[in-house]
């Protein structure tokens, strides 16, 4: 038997976080559902448990949230505003340990190895901490996992959502995956659950007491990996410094098929604004982005962005994105899937210098949220400031709220 910690990793997961971070400037609607709607205001991006406990969808179209609950507050998503505090939170979580994973905009991994000593807590209330210490200065809540490996973590920071801790050392592993199911597992979708299902490995404990071999031959190194991770054995790590990557990608079916190009173009909106967000986060900028959609019929029309230089400002890439995919959507075809592939990606840390003269020709754009980031790190937190009084120029009237200054700590 394994013994409790050979290895310890922390998975801290905002709770529905973008309808989390509207509810800190609006809380009188805790308690009440909402819906955060895409840029075009066509469907629903995020939304409340309260909801969600109604039947409302993430990628429903708008009307039909509105038919199953009218009496929801829909408010059209402010991604800069999600950005910022998305920072905050990540700064909490390197006050705790300086080796932090980004995953994603709301996601991130702590080594937390050593640091029972450095805190003189156990795992359990270091975890506490975290989830209380984001509670009381961002506003929001998160659900950590602890556990041994990184997909055990983050199993177990879904465990007990919202709000909640869930510890799984490594004396625990097997009662914890007699209680959960295939589908909770990272990198385990509907395709590749039917097909293990035929394999009559249809939960966690019959996957990890299936045959290694099996494993690799119907998922490939995925399925060895996951195998391993599921056992307690750590083969995937964090990556702490991200390395550049050949390109990042964000795409995933649409649930259904549509020929809607609202509907398409909403999705493929989210999947922008998470690929520019942990670009910013990251530092990367890209040069180039492919964006696809996928017919019924699995066959998928695509297109390249060559963007003049390097960059990772939302509003940039999204209408880019929109005039391409209006180009590539035809009326009469119903589509599947879709997504975007950013590629020739470059640190923004490098190409600072230039960094003003792209924004003086970019300020039609009038948008900073791309570069914000890479302007704090340089050049402080008063940039910001500075910066933000031209961020509502050109941008829809819209009354907005002002952002409250965020220093990154
Ligand atoms: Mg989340």
């Amino acid at each position: 038997m394994m013994s409790d910690w050979p290895n310890a990793i922390a998975h801290i997961d905002a709770d529905c976080f973008y309808a989390s971070c509207e509810l800190t400037r609006r809380p009188e609607l805790i308690g009440t559902p909402v819906c955060v709607l895409s840029s075009q205001d066509a469907c629903i991006v995020a939304k409340t448990y309260d909801a969600k406990a109604a039947g409302i969808k993430t990628g429903m179209p708008v009307w039909e949230a509105k038919k199953l609950l009218p009496r929801a507050t829909y408010i059209p998503a402010d991604f800069r505003y999600y950005g910022l505090l998305s920072e905050k939170m990540f700064s909490i979580l390197r006050r705790f340990s300086p080796d932090i994973e980004v995953y994603s905009i709301d996601e991130g991994f702590i080594d937390m190895n050593g640091l029972r000593l450095l805190w003189r807590k156990g795992y359990r209330e270091i975890a506490h901490d975290i989830r209380q210490t984001v509670h009381n200065e961002v506003g929001i809540t998160v659900s950590v996992g602890v556990s041994v490996t990184r997909t055990l973590a983050k199993m177990a920071s879904e465990y007990n959502k919202p709000n909640g801790v869930t510890v799984v050392p490594g004396r625990m592993i097997d009662l914890f995956l007699a209680r959960v199911s295939l589908g909770d597992v990272c990198g385990l979708g509907k395709n590749r659950l039917a097909l293990l299902s035929k394999f009559r490995i249809n939960t966690p404990t019959d996957f990890v007491n299936a045959d290694l071999h099996l494993i690799q031959r119907l998922l490939g190194k995925t399925g060895s990996d996951l195998w391993h991770e599921m056992r307690g054995n750590s083969v995937m790590g964090l990556e702490l410094t991200p390395s550049l990557p050949k390109s990042i990608a964000r795409t995933a079916s649409m649930g259904e098929v549509t020929c809607d190009r609202h509907t398409i173009l909403a999705h493929l909106t989210r999947h922008t604004s998470r690929l520019a967000t942990e670009m910013v986060l990251k530092g990367f900028l890209t040069q180039r982005v492919t964006v696809f959609i996928r017919q019924k019929d699995f066959r998928t029309v695509a297109g390249k962005i060559d963007f003049e230089y390097p960059t990772n400002n939302y509003f940039r890439i999204s209408h880019a994105v929109k005039d391409m995919m209006q180009g590539l959507y035809q009326t009469d075809q119903e589509y599947r899937a879709c997504g975007v592939v950013a590629e020739r990606i470059s640190r923004a840390s490098e190409s600072i210098p230039d960094l003003f003269g792209v924004m003086a020709r970019d300020d039609k754009q009038a948008s900073l949220f791309g570069t914000m980031a890479a302007i704090n790190r340089r050049y402080g937190d008063g940039t910001l400031r500075v910066a933000g009084a031209h961020i509502t120029r050109g941008i829809k009237s819209r009354p907005r709220f002002m952002y409250p200054m965020i220093s990154a700590l």
